[in-house]
């Protein structure tokens, strides 16, 4: 997506470990405009793939998520990072955090997720592939149905579009990330 791109290239910052930062318009400020473009992107991408709600993960997959929703009208549900006190009858699984470098659970309300589910995920970021196998455990566990994962940028060189793949998922990136060696930053065209 060329609009993403552009944008990417003029304010993204990199950060030891291959950390990519887009505060000014993904992570922080954020961009309604583009987020609204990139809905766009999925909406059209995924028309036809029978999806019957949208799952993201709190806090940055939310605003593409509920775009996206909007757009196909159709609910938005987001995988909660802690389990609520108040909530009952849960899905849970074990996520490692790549920025935060720590366990924590990810959890979701079998009323909002069940065996009539055909699910499209929706995330800011892939890369090691770690929270998105997360949610692929929570829509297994639910007997959903997953119809794809969408993530506006991929970190491809941290590979964790394979196990996805490899285990069936259709994947779609809006903005493929080659490389940030010596802070710079390669997007595939
Ligand atoms: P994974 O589980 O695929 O290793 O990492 C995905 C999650 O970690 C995303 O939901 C995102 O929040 C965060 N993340 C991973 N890499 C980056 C990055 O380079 N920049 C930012 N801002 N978040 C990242």
């Amino acid at each position: 997506m060329e609009l993403l791109r552009q944008r990417i290239l003029a304010e993204g910052k990199c950060f030891e470990g291959g950390i990519l930062k887009v505060d000014s318009f993904i992570n922080h400020q954020m961009d309604p405009q583009l987020m609204m473009a990139v809905a766009g992107e999925f909406m059209k991408r995924f028309t036809g793939a029978g999806v019957n709600k949208i799952l993201t993960i709190e806090a940055s997959g939310i605003a593409p998520a509920i775009m996206v929703g909007y757009l196909m009208k159709l609910p938005v549900v987001f995988a909660k990072k802690k389990k609520p006190s108040t909530m009952e009858n849960m899905l849970a699984t074990t996520v490692y955090s790549f920025t935060k470098r720590r366990d924590y659970d990810v959890c979701v309300c079998r009323d909002y997720l069940g065996k009539d589910d055909r699910v499209l995920f929706i995330d800011d970021f892939l890369a090691n592939g770690n929270a998105a196998r997360g949610i692929m455990d929570l829509v297994r566990q639910a007997g959903a149905e997953l119809a794809g994962m969408g993530f506006i940028i991929e970190k491809e060189f941290q590979h964790g579009r394979e196990a996805l793949t490899e285990a069936g998922v259709r994947v779609e990136s809006l903005a493929i990330i080659e490389s940030l060696d010596n802070c710079t930053i390669k997007i595939r065209q």
